[in-house]
């Protein structure tokens, strides 16, 4: 079919009226159906523990419920956390699956450079592999002085002991300390590229 720009118009027209009509009806007073699914999902029961979300420095506060054994059966916003109030941003309503995963990868896997397949190896191997490769790039790429434009138009060599050379990209599921103890070390290696995906 072919459609003119006055046509056009009005579909589009249509469209939207029907959008709002469907978005008033989401939004009005009838929220008894999602109400009744909602009574159907179990209440978690168990000894509950005020605790504060890991990821940022916000400190949103948690109930942690445990069960008899200790283990971690449900994680919610506290409502009487100052901070939060009972919320908790996508993350922190997740930090229930920081220790209840079956999908978590609890091995490391190593892809040797030109490989097509991932292999185990040991934490220790791991941990020795990026302390080797750490040193041997760092020492290759250390820059102790630096040429910086001076304020007549020159330049100037100044003492910068930095290296461009490695970078760190934090993952979303290290915590505040972790974070601070990381950053930590990177500066002190001299490293400049230093981020997290936790960035609040
Ligand atoms: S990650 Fe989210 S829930 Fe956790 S402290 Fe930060 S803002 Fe709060």
């Amino acid at each position: 079919m072919k459609v003119d720009r006055r046509q056009f118009i009005k579909i589009s027209a249509g469209a939207v009226g029907t959008a709002v009509v469907a978005e008033t009806a989401a939004f009005g007073a009838d929220t008894g159906p999602i109400q009744k699914e909602a009574q159907k999902v179990p209440i978690k029961t168990g000894r509950q523990v005020p605790s504060v979300c890991p990821y940022c420095a916000v400190g949103c506060g948690q109930i942690v419920t445990v069960d008899d054994h200790g283990k971690i059966i449900d994680i919610q916003g506290n409502p009487d956390s100052p901070i939060s109030q009972g919320t908790l941003c996508p993350k922190g309503a997740a930090t229930f699956q920081l220790v209840n995963n079956d999908l978590r990868i609890t091995k490391v896997r190593y892809r040797a450079p030109g490989s097509d397949h991932w292999e185990d190896k040991s934490l220790d191997w791991a941990m020795g592999r990026i302390a080797e490769l750490t040193k041997k790039t760092r020492d290759a790429n250390f820059n102790e002085f630096q040429d910086m434009p001076d304020r007549k138009g020159g330049t100037i060599k100044k003492r910068v002991m930095n290296t461009y050379a490695i970078a760190s990209l934090g993952g979303a599921t290290m915590d505040n300390e972790w974070n601070y103890a990381h950053q930590k070390l990177f500066h002190a290696l001299g490293v400049v590229y230093l981020e997290n995906q936790a960035r609040i």
